[in-house]
């Protein structure tokens, strides 16, 4: 299975990249976290024979401004959108004019599905908690091809977190902050807490992503997170916009 980052940045798109995007390339499915504008790089990578799944964190417009670009994927085989309850609600009043095309002239299927906290076959199985940030915001937990991958992004470390990702195979983890930060009233992560969360769960990799703009303004930036975390993580990585992994 290959992991592949498409945005990695958090708030807005600089040079060191696109916002939050992740696309998941499993035996039978696609599964993409989020859609921010590093989505429109999904057509290099998605053929038209596994259906398309992607899970939507939460409505902050970096995690949800490529749905502007999503008709120009031309996705054949449809696409089922998951997330929060009151999804269908809110994507129809932003993916609308005056903004931009609503679903439904698009010339691809779109489904959309709500998930109250929980777990659930659709078709394989997924786990979304509601983490801690300044609007609700869903981490999830999947299973595929016999491993488990987690996705927690725009979050502070708590136990809907720590529940998710425990003995996870794969951790994808934001890191808005740099270690130090103060804590503010809109929640997020630094590379030592991702990396203490992931020791405490014992999960086996974990990957920062979701760089804060404006405070990691270089990639450089970006080693020095994953410097900080490896002194309390070992196997854990900072992701640039391109990369992928194989698990
Ligand atoms: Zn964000
Ligand atoms: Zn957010």
């Amino acid at each position: 299975m290959k992991i592949v980052f498409l945005g990695t940045n958090g708030w807005y798109s600089t040079e060191t990249g696109n916002t939050s995007c992740v696309l998941v390339d499993s035996d039978r499915y696609y599964v993409v976290f989020d859609a921010g504008d590093g989505i429109y790089k999904l057509d290099k990578y998605v053929t038209r024979e596994k259906p398309v799944h992607l899970f939507l964190s939460h409505f902050h417009l970096d995690h949800v401004f490529g749905f502007h670009v999503i008709g120009n994927l031309k996705l054949d085989q449809g696409l089922d959108i998951y997330g929060q309850k009151g999804i269908r609600r809110t994507l129809s009043r932003l993916v609308q004019h005056p903004f931009t095309l609503p679903f439904r002239d698009l010339p691809t299927d779109i489904r959309i599905h709500e998930l109250s906290e929980g777990t659930h076959e659709v078709p394989f199985p997924v786990t979304c908690k509601f983490l801690v940030h300044s609007d609700p915001c869903y981490g999830y937990r999947i299973n595929l091809d016999g491993k488990t991958i987690v996705y927690c992004t725009d979050t502070a470390v708590c136990d809907s977190s720590l529940e998710l990702c425990r003995n996870a195979d794969l951790l994808i983890h934001e890191c808005a902050f740099k270690s130090g930060h103060p804590a503010t009233n809109w929640p997020h992560t630094n590379p030592q807490e991702a990396a203490e969360l992931a020791l405490r769960a014992k999960v086996k990799q974990l990957l920062l992503t979701h760089f804060d703009a404006a405070i990691y303004r270089s990639l450089e930036d970006r080693k020095q997170a994953e410097v900080e975390a490896r002194k309390t993580f070992k196997n854990a990585k900072a992701m640039v916009d391109g990369a992928s992994i194989e698990i």
